[in-house]
C-alpha cells in the first residue's frame, strides 16, 4: 500500500507552490490506489498559528484533497522524539556555541550557503560541559560518508555527510526537536512510503536517509518537486498574496486552480479547468517536470492563458 503526505508548516496561508506539492502528493498517492496522511508539522511555536493549520485544511479540502489519516500535530509529539535521541545517544553531544562562536569557527560553506559546523563541542569533556551554564542544542555527529539514493523525480543525487551537511542540530536549546529528526520519526510513524515535496528539500533527502539508517528504520521513496517562481526569478513565498490560495479561491473554481498546476508541472497540454480526481486518472511521474517553473508574468493576475508561452523551464 502507498502511503503519501501532506506535510504544511501552519506559518502562513498556502500559496500555489504549496497547493502544487499537495496536489502532486495526493495524485501520487490516489493513482495508484494510495492513501494520504495529514500532518502538521507545527513544530516550531514561534512561528505556528491555529489559524494558518485552519486555513491550509480548508484549501486543500476546497481543492478537492483529502486526506485518509490525520496523524498528530508535531507540537505534540516530543515524547516521540525524545525517545529517538534517546536510541542515538551514543552519536548526539551538546553544542553551546553563540552565533558569533558558529560564525568564526566554521568550516567552509556548503554549495547553497549554509554553514558547516565546525565541530568545536564535539570533543568537550564531561567537566567542560559541566561548566557550561548556557543551555545547549543537541548535535549529532556524522560520519565521513556519501550518502547516495535515487529521487523518483530528479533521479541519483549524492551528498558527503561530513563535507556538505556537518553535525546538524537535531533538538534546539529551547528543547524544540529540529525538523530533520522530526520529519523522520514521523514519516517512520506515520507508516509513508513516499515522501513528495519541493526541490529546496533535495538537500535534506541524503541526511535523514542516514538518519532512518541510524534508527533502524526504512526510508521512503522521495520525490522532490519543481520549485514554483514570480516573474523574477524569486521563489514563491508565503508572502506574495497574488499567489495566495485564499485570494484565487474569491475567483476562480477548484478545477481552474488545478487545471493551473497541472498545466505548469506538464501534466495537461493546455491551462484547462480539470478536478483532482479526473487529474489522478492521468498522472504520471513521467509527464512530471524537473526544474523549476517560472510564472510568466500576468499570469495569476489574468487568470487566462492568453497565446504564447507562459511557463518556463528555468534550470532546463
Ligand atoms: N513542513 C515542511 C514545509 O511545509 C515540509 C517538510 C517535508 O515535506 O519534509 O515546507
Amino acid at each position: 500500500m502507498i502511503v503519501g503526505r501532506f506535510a504544511p508548516s501552519p506559518s502562513g496561508y498556502m500559496h500555489l507552490g504549496n497547493a502544487s506539492t499537495a496536489l502532486l502528493a495526493w495524485a501520487s498517492a490516489k493513482s495508484r490506489g494510495g492513501r494520504i496522511v495529514l500532518r502538521v508539522e507545527d513544530l516550531d511555536p514561534a512561528r505556528s498559528r491555529a489559524a494558518y493549520t485552519e486555513a491550509i485544511l480548508d484549501d486543500l479540502r476546497w481543492l478537492g484533497l483529502d486526506w485518509d489519516i490525520r496523524a498528530e500535530d508535531q507540537s505534540r509529539r516530543g515524547a516521540a522524539y525524545r525517545e529517538a535521541l534517546d536510541r542515538l545517544k551514543e552519536i548526539v553531544y551538546p553544542c553551546y556555541c553563540s552565533r558569533d562562536e558558529l560564525r568564526a569557527a566554521s568550516a567552509p560553506h556548503a554549495s547553497d550557503g549554509r554553514v558547516i559546523y565546525a565541530g568545536t563541542c564535539r570533543g568537550l569533556t564531561e567537566a567542560q560541559r559541566m561548566a557550561r551554564t548556557k543551555p545547549p542544542c543537541l548535535r549529532i555527529a556524522v560520519p565521513d560518508r556519501e550518502i547516495a539514493f535515487v529521487d523518483g523525480l530528479q533521479g541519483p543525487y549524492a551528498l558527503s555527510l561530513r563535507r556538505e551537511w556537518g553535525d546538524f542540530i537535531v533538538r534546539r536549546a529551547d528543547g524544540v526537536a529540529a525538523y530533520q529528526l522530526a520529519v523522520v520519526v514521523d514519516d517512520a510513524a506515520n507508516g509513508v512510503t513516499e515522501v513528495v515535496r519541493g526541490r529546496d528539500l533535495l538537500s535534506s533527502a541524503p541526511v535523514q536517509i542516514w538518519l532512518y539508517e541510524q534508527l533502524g528504520l526504512t526510508p521512503p521513496a522521495f520525490y522532490h518537486t519543481p520549485m514554483l517562481l514570480a516573474p523574477d526569478g524569486r521563489r514563491l513565498s508565503k508572502r506574495d498574496s497574488d499567489c495566495c490560495l485564499k485570494d484565487m479561491r474569491k475567483r476562480w473554481p477548484p478545477e481552474k486552480v488545478i487545471g493551473l498546476i497541472a498545466w505548469l508541472y506538464g501534466l495537461i497540454d493546455r491551462w484547462e479547468p480539470v478536478s483532482a480526481r479526473e487529474l489522478a486518472g492521468i498522472f504520471s511521474w513521467d509527464r512530471v517536470r524537473r526544474g523549476d517553473i517560472r510564472l510568466a508574468p500576468g499570469l495569476i493576475e489574468a487568470g487566462l492563458a492568453p497565446a504564447g508561452r507562459h511557463v518556463e523551464d528555468a534550470e532546463e
